[in-house]
């Protein structure tokens, strides 16, 4: 294949996606001057840079996880603020993942490239919706990039908690959730479906959903299980997922236990973890979304990172588009 086009303004080095002209790297994963980080996960959010650009609400929690000191400096960047870097433009669009994430614009030359970073297209309350961006270069994410990968809609699986809650209305329901997004997430869409009780958390999970509380999105009653009274029969309590079979969960009353991610979809997955009631509830795209959004930006070439990129990379092919396979270290199976 001949090199691509984009390569002299983007291309890839040992810490990542580089944009020479910008002087600048998009979610490195090594120290580098300058980064933009396109959202607070930890495989995308690092410490060490010289200065890293990203959305007021990403460098908020940045800080809360990573310090204050964690860069050299932070420049915030408000959705939709263009930004001139060297000799490109850039620009931070929705990404719909979770509190803060943005897709990056970067215009060279007439032309256009967006990365995506991780991103999502179903509504969610915690995170400003995905904005689409018609682009010549799209660098588009791989989590959940095989055909088998379809995540149900989120109200049917929030559904199914409540209705298990009403059938087993004396046992505790522990609910495994990644600390970042997804618990505030899970949160939200039990507030939407008129769940207004208190909502239990392992100490680890108070921390964020306070930071979240005070970049505005309102989570409702929180209350912490080391101060409950009582084994919480009949409550929802929410905890990393590493702690779902951990002594702690002793001081809870009989627990149906759950875990609300995408790899549920994957019986084995749910079955290793010892959950009852696997939920598939995702911060990704899953595979007809990730198809739809490639198509939707015109994109003529289709860069894939982290995930499963080979089975996109042939269905982009099949698209009559140019795919490419970025397989970047460092990017691990997200939490999620
Ligand atoms: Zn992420
Ligand atoms: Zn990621």
């Amino acid at each position: 294949m001949p090199p691509s086009r984009f390569e002299d303004w983007l291309k890839l080095d040992a810490a990542g996606l580089c944009c020479a002209p910008g002087g600048f790297h998009v979610d490195p994963v090594r120290p580098v001057e300058r980064a933009i980080v396109t959202h607070g996960h930890s495989d995308h959010a690092r410490p060490g840079h010289g200065a890293v650009l990203a959305t007021p609400e990403t460098i908020a929690i940045v800080k809360a996880r990573l310090g204050p000191e964690a860069a050299g400096s932070f420049q915030a960047l408000r959705y939709g603020e263009p930004i001139a870097l060297g000799g490109v433009m850039v620009r931070l669009v929705p990404a719909g993942h979770i509190l803060g994430s943005a897709q990056v614009v970067i215009e060279h030359k007439g032309q256009r490239a967006v990365i995506s970073g991780d991103y999502k297209r179903r509504p969610d309350p915690t995170a400003v919706p995905f904005e689409l961006v018609v682009c010549d270069l799209f660098v588009t994410e791989a989590t959940f990039g095989l055909p088998v990968f379809r995540h149900e809609p989120d109200a049917r699986e929030i559904g199914r908690l409540l209705a298990s809650l009403a059938a087993f209305a004396e046992r505790t329901h522990l609910v495994g959730a990644y600390g970042l997004g997804k618990t505030q997430r899970l949160i939200a869409l039990l507030r939407t479906a008129g769940y207004d009780k208190p909502i239990w958390l392992h100490g680890a999970l108070a921390g964020m959903c306070e930071l979240y509380a005070q970049l505005g999105v309102d989570l409702g009653r929180l209350a912490l299980v080391s101060d409950a009274s009582t084994k919480l029969p009949g409550e929802i309590v929410l905890c990393p997922p590493s702690a779902l079979q951990d002594r702690w969960t002793r001081r809870l009353t009989d627990p149906v236990t759950a875990f609300a991610s995408g790899w549920m979809r994957v019986r084995a997955r749910a079955r290793q973890r010892g959950v009852e009631l696997p939920l598939v509830i995702s911060d990704h795209c899953d595979w007809p979304e990730l198809v739809a959004t490639i198509a939707q930006t015109g994109a003529e070439e289709v860069w894939v990172t982290h995930g499963r990129e080979d089975a996109l990379v042939h269905q982009i092919g099949l698209m009559g588009k140019r795919g490419r396979a970025l397989a970047l270290v460092g990017f691990e199976e997200e939490g999620e």
